[in-house]
């Protein structure tokens, strides 16, 4: 079984001619609602890929929350321990998307920010059981490290996104972050070259692997003193949002099943590769069947 702890976001996408500036109005197009945040769209990812997914989350009490509770329920996600919150909106995600399809995005984490380490613990048995228990930073650190101490099994944390001064779980079996949350954690420049990359990654302490992910670069495995670069897929990517939360998705349920991190890091680029062939976040996300079919190819 796989534990999510994590977000869950209510996504209000409208297109704009431009971006506002301070002080701007701009009259935007008609706004379309996806649910999202990083919690659901990983507990998402590993339930369609034939994961066994329990969340532990918190919403309010409004429409947003029955949209979002539908959204994981009608993917086999086990919601017990997402709590209803009075007097607290449901998290949303305010994003505005230009002509270029360049975005800005506003989150209001919402009931996200008031999951704490009593919600972990309420959830102690289920974290206790799950072969890999899922981390990000739409939370409180508080939450996150509850539940990196509660967990019995793999803890697997993707510090996404790089909210400056989050501190990662003393205990952490896999990080992953992207080039861009690699460079918040360890103090450097964004790495470009994989050189670059192992030099960073190198500097993180306190995790027992890293895998950095790298866009169409694949990813960066690094395990004490040895690393390896698995490539990525070659696709022809229409939208790579959503590609990290498929990717750890997906590499959540190969560890659960208790394939090696190298073997379960290309499973997951092949998951991860087909969710930029599709627009959109959750829509995105690959089936089982899909990412055998891709890889018998
Ligand atoms: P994030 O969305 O968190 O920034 P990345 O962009 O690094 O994460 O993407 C996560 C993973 O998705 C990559 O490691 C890779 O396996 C896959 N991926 C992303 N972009 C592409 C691409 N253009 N072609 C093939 N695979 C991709």
């Amino acid at each position: 079984m796989i534990a999510v702890v994590g977000s869950l976001n209510l996504d209000l996408v409208a297109p704009v001619p431009h971006h506002p500036v301070p002080g701007e109005t701009v009259l935007g197009g008609d706004i379309a609602q996806h649910p999202g945040g990083k919690g659901a769209n990983q507990a998402v990812a590993a339930a369609r890929l034939g994961g066994d997914v329990a969340f532990v989350g918190r919403v309010g009490e409004d429409d947003a929350a029955d949209v979002m509770l539908g959204a994981v329920r009608q993917e086999g996600v086990d919601t017990t321990h997402i709590t209803r919150t009075p007097d607290v909106a449901t998290g949303r995600a305010l994003i505005a998307v230009d002509p270029a399809g360049e975005n800005t995005i506003i989150v209001s984490p919402g009931a996200n920010g008031r999951l704490g380490a009593a919600d972990c613990e309420d959830a102690a048995a289920l974290l206790q059981r799950a072969a890999v228990t899922v981390l990000q930073q739409e939370v409180p650190d508080e939450a996150n490290h509850a539940a990196a101490r509660l967990a019995g099994g793999i803890v697997l944390h993707n510090p996404a996104p790089a909210v400056a001064g989050a501190v990662p779980p003393p205990h952490v079996d896999v990080l992953v972050p992207n080039r861009t949350e690699l460079a918040a954690l360890s103090g450097t420049r964004v790495p470009e070259t994989i050189e670059d990359v192992v030099a960073a990654a190198r500097k993180l302490t306190g995790a027992g692997a890293v895998i950095v992910t790298l866009g169409g670069d694949g990813v960066l495995l690094l395990e004490g003193t040895a690393h390896l670069h698995v490539p990525a897929f070659r696709v022809h990517p229409v939208d790579t949002t959503a590609a990290g939360d498929s990717f750890c998705g997906a590499l959540a349920v190969a560890l659960a099943e208790g394939r090696t991190l190298e073997q379960s890091a290309r499973w997951a680029c092949a998951a991860a590769a087909i969710s930029t062939t599709r627009a959109g976040a959750q829509p995105s996300l690959a089936r089982r069947d899909e990412v055998e079919a891709f890889l018998a190819r």
